[in-house]
């Protein structure tokens, strides 16, 4: 007999609840036929009505069982393994299983029973007539329309501002034809797809792809790090390793830190799966409820064999899944802040371990976890030492704040190679860090901060308590009055970020077009697409930007970027604040240079001797991670050490602090190996009306912290009313 003849009679439930376990339910005879593991169910919870998933099924026992009520949607939406896969992770994260389904899986499941509605959209195709019209906005659109081959009315309407009239004029003049399409639910139409070229491999990328077509072809779980410095030619690797995916008949999954900021890499990977006929599913937050919903079904009928998707694409359920690629594994993006506070990277692997497919983590900057786990022999390290075409890395160096006093946010230096730049007829980026909003004390004549004298990090300064502090240990003390190193009396509260720069170009330079990237300006669908499409046809001279400017991007005549405030972010209250520095830094010195034009990188900054500055200078990730990696070695920060991070919240500030002191007392006094720290006000110490506090467990080994997350659970029930606990695992921002 098959299985599908051997109804299941009771099934194990992920109920939509914060329960800390799956739930076993009676199947009534009337479902049997159609339940399966993956299906969305409605089950009784006490006196409610709950959302649910089958996530196995089970031997009923002779306890009596409630029953399941209703099938949801009339197909499954995940497969056993998958079903496996989220309940390890959601285990693993210490997060409640069917909340922890719920997030894995497409939003638009909120809304069962509509069937997204059939967009429709207008296709317009150049007739044989190969005159010109008169209009020059009429000839522009054909233009565009005769290159494309053919473009859509979505299309259009992002390139062209309100071309219907026209195009309808076109149309009648017999320039166009026109025919009624259904629209893809796809957002990406509106990206001209530039055809692929295939190029002949320089010899590290060749050696990379071979290595990674024996691993593929083992069909074993192998982990590897692709390490290729900035336009080395990485996702050319991607690419083949891909083909060869799909060649042996297995499907491939793609990780990318978010979609919306990635218009162009998104491009090139449809452009070539175009060309190969492949099918193809992208997956991310930007997309509507139901074009997700499509997508996911897609790939859980097994109708897409590669998926490109930001973080939570990695519960894909693809079946046979023989690839996943993280691209830019350093990214911050990967990891989820709230709520179900997985990291996609790690996941990956955990998901590669049990398809036994290859994972591939690629970037110029990988976390020093990853590098060390590299240098362990637990990932295979391939090498991109190299930039294609023989493009050299660009200059960079250190403008000396100190030396340099200047009025406004631009040094003189960074001035004089803007006009330099802008008179050549080049691109220009600007990085304006506003992650900074932790203040701290900087002394404005030799550079240096206060840090804390436990924990190495920079001390957090608040004026109105007058006071320094750590938000790990909550170390304090007052700010001194003069600084420490050089004896100077400039300290000065710094940490801010700024929008006055778009101000003071556009007087230092009134004829340069300049525009702003950053989540104000962003916020709007296409926004982030009309900027990147801006700068790529150069109708931007200068474009001024958060971390988003540094993500990826490939436009080739940006031959300087300068960055404005490097000591925001070194100072950021964090162990990883110099390794977020170095990437940042080089991910965004990276965007200089990738064209004909050599490029030049100019850091303002008043820590001239700070050594990832000094290293970023010099393009040296492996001389960087060697240091940072003792550094971290003594205090037993990861990759040495394990942390999990403990939030309360409350409202009533005495009762949260006395609540989170028993806690840290009760769990230091449990585990001898668990280094507790704090509790510490958090750095945003107050979110949304609530008073923050935090712990910070630390171990050497998971298992003394595993245990203490055991404890965690009981210790928790014993909380007083109103005061909340998030529990972080491996986590990746402390604020
Ligand atoms: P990365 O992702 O490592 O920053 P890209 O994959 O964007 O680098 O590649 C940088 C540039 O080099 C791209 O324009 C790409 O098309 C080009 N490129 C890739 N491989 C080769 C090659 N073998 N020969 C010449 N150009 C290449
Ligand atoms: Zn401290």
């Amino acid at each position: 007999m098959t299985s599908e003849t051997q109804h299941l009679q009771a099934a194990e439930i992920a109920v939509v609840a914060p329960l800390d376990k799956t739930l076993t339910y009676a199947v009534p005879e009337r479902l049997a036929g159609d339940l399966r593991v993956g299906s969305r169910v409605r089950v009784p919870l006490g006196r409610r009505q709950v959302v649910g998933y089958v996530m196995n099924r089970v031997d009923p026992g002779d306890t009596a069982l409630k029953e399941i009520l209703q099938i949801i949607d009339p197909h499954p939406l995940f497969h056993e393994r998958h079903a496996a896969f989220y309940l390890r992770a959601a285990r693993y994260y210490d997060y409640p299983p069917g909340q922890a389904v719920r997030t894995a899986l497409p939003a638009g499941l909120s809304a069962p029973d509509t069937s997204p509605p059939v967009l429709r959209d207008r296709l317009y195709r150049p007739t044989a007539i190969d005159e010109r019209p008169k209009g020059a906005r009429q000839r522009k659109i054909l233009d565009f329309i005769r290159a494309e081959k053919a473009a859509s009315m979505s299309q259009l309407r992002g390139k062209f501002p309100a071309p219907h009239t026209i195009l309808q004029r076109l149309v009648e003049l017999g320039f166009l034809e026109v025919e009624e399409i259904e629209r893809l639910r796809d957002p990406f139409v509106e990206i001209a797809v530039q055809a692929h070229h295939a190029f002949v491999l320089n010899s590290a990328q060749q050696e990379a792809v071979n290595r990674l077509e024996q691993a593929l072809q083992a069909k074993k779980f192998q982990p590897f790090l692709l390490h290729g410095v900035t336009g080395s030619g990485k996702t050319e690797v991607y690419l083949r390793a891909i083909a060869e995916t799909l060649e042996m008949g297995r499907q491939a999954l793609v990780l990318v830190p978010e979609i919306a900021l990635t218009p162009q890499l998104v491009a090139r990977f449809r452009s070539w799966f175009q060309e190969l006929d492949v099918n193809l599913a992208v997956l991310h937050s930007g997309l509507s409820d139901g074009e997700r919903y499509d997508a996911w079904c897609r790939v859980a009928r097994g109708d897409a064999d590669v998926v490109i998707g930001a973080r939570s694409a990695v519960f894909a359920p693809l079946n046979e899944l023989g690839l996943i690629v993280v691209d830019e594994e350093h990214d911050g993006s990967y990891k989820q802040s709230e709520g179900f506070r997985y990291n996609a990277r790690d996941l990956a692997l955990m998901r590669g371990q049990r398809d036994q497919a290859v994972v591939l983590l690629g970037s110029a900057t990988p976390t020093l976890t990853t590098y060390q786990r590299a240098r362990e022999k637990h990932l295979t390290y391939l090498d991109l030492p190299e930039r294609t075409a023989e493009r050299p890395l660009p200059t960079v160096h250190l403008v000396d704040l100190a030396e340099h006093r200047q009025d406004g946010l631009l040094s003189e230096p960074l001035q004089a190679a803007l006009a330099e730049t802008l008179a050549a007829g080049e691109q220009a980026l600007l990085l304006l860090n506003r992650r900074g909003y932790a203040p701290f004390l900087l002394c404005h004549d030799c550079g240096a901060t206060l840090r804390c004298p436990n924990c190495d990090i920079t001390l957090t300064y608040s004026q109105v308590q007058h006071s320094l502090r750590c938000h790990y240990c909550d170390f304090r003390q007052p700010p001194p009055d003069s600084c420490d190193r050089c004896s100077g009396a400039c300290l000065l509260p710094e940490g801010m970020g700024t929008e006055r720069l778009e101000e003071e170009i556009r007087q230092s330079f009134p004829d340069a077009r300049v525009a702003r990237m950053d989540r104000d300006t962003t916020t709007r669908k296409g926004a982030h697409h009309r900027l990147v499409d801006q700068m790529s046809a150069r109708e931007i001279d200068v474009l001024i930007g958060t971390q988003m400017i540094a993500k990826g991007h490939d436009f080739p005549a940006v031959t300087l970027v300068g960055v404005l405030n490097a000591d925001t972010a070194l100072n950021l209250p964090d162990f990883r604040s110099a390794e977020r520095v170095f990437s940042l830094l080089s991910q965004v010195a990276g965007r200089a240079g990738r064209g004909d034009r050599p490029g030049r990188v100019l850091i303002q900054t008043y820590a001239v001797d700070n050594y990832a500055l000094d290293y970023v200078t010099r393009h040296d990730f492996r001389g960087f991670a060697e240091l940072e990696l003792t550094q971290r070695q003594a205090l037993a920060y990861p990759p040495f050490g394990h942390l999990v991070n403990l939030v309360l919240s409350g409202n009533d500030a005495t009762r949260l602090k006395a609540a989170a002191e028993q806690l840290s007392v009760e769990l230091a006094r449990a585990e001898a190996d668990v280094e507790v720290l704090g509790p510490a006000p958090c750095l945003l110490a107050r979110l949304r009306n609530r008073h923050r506090m935090q712990i910070l467990l630390k171990a050497k080994q998971r298992d003394p912290l595993r245990r203490e997350i055991t404890l965690l659970g009981r210790l928790k029930k014993g909380l007083p009313p109103g005061v909340q606990l998030t529990v972080d695992i491996d986590p990746v921002d402390m604020f």
